[in-house]
């Protein structure tokens, strides 16, 4: 099991050090942001939704280690997604969070199940998720 937690630590770190889909989509058509006062964390999702897929997304912002990570990793895992698809990823993560308890198979999701044991860190980890899924029911802006 030790071995799976400096896996999953090593994802965290993964994507401090290099975020992914990072800074602004020119090709955006849906935008969201959310902060989380608490922690001082930020974040703003852009989305090019295509109509039935996300087909790019990005976002920016600045806080803390988790919300950073956590938002590179759900640009990764929503890129190509139906809102449907997105949801019901949003939910396993937000579950894993909140629970810890992680699937069995390696899930770089579940690479944020210790924060269960920091609850008021939840905020920090799930705050980009709900600024993609509030861009998804966003009316189209032009970028
Ligand atoms: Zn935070």
């Amino acid at each position: 099991m030790s071995d799976l937690s400096d896996l999953y630590q090593s994802v965290i770190l993964d994507h401090n050090k290099r975020p992914r889909n990072r800074g602004k989509l020119p090709t955006a058509n849906r935008v969201a942001s959310g902060d989380n006062p608490t922690c001082g964390d930020n974040c703003t999702v852009y989305l090019q939704f295509d109509g039935e897929r996300i087909g790019g997304i990005s976002f920016e912002g600045s806080g803390c280690a988790i919300s950073q990570a956590s938002a590179s990793l759900m640009t990764t895992q929503l890129k190509g997604k139906t809102p449907a698809e997105a949801e019901e990823t949003y939910k396993r993560f937000s579950e894993i969070v909140k629970t810890g308890n992680a699937p069995e198979d390696f899930d770089e999701l579940a690479a944020f199940a210790g924060v269960h044991t920091f609850p008021a860190r939840i905020k920090c980890a799930t705050l980009s998720w709900h600024a993609a899924l509030e861009a998804l029911k966003q009316p189209e802006t032009k970028p």
